[in-house]
């Protein structure tokens, strides 16, 4: 920002507005930029087990129980693929059919 009167560079105010050392100011709202306040970070809370136990064996380990969850794959006809996820050594298998 210039001074409108003198052309030099004019300094913010304190409280709002510019000055300029000629003694010319404006006033006006100097927004500061607030960045960084939206917050995309609503991730997926992986870490936090929510899904329910079944009895399934795991191939790796050979535990028998495992957290399972279904994903519905590509359309919405076919029927959802169930997951697997050991228990002990969080081996991740899909549903052999
Ligand atoms: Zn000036
Ligand atoms: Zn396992």
């Amino acid at each position: 920002m210039f001074c409108k009167k003198c052309g030099s560079i004019m300094l913010p105010k304190s409280g709002k507005g510019l000055e300029c050392s000629c003694g010319y100011s404006e006033s006006g709202n100097i927004k500061l930029k607030e960045s960084g306040k939206n917050h995309d970070m609503i991730g997926i809370a992986e870490d936090k087990e929510v899904l329910p136990l079944t009895d399934a064996i795991c191939e790796k380990c050979g535990h028998t129980s495992a957290y399972t969850w279904e994903v519905q794959t590509r359309a919405s006809d076919e029927p959802a693929t169930r997951f697997y996820k050991c228990e002990k050594c969080k081996h991740t298998w899909r549903e052999y059919k």
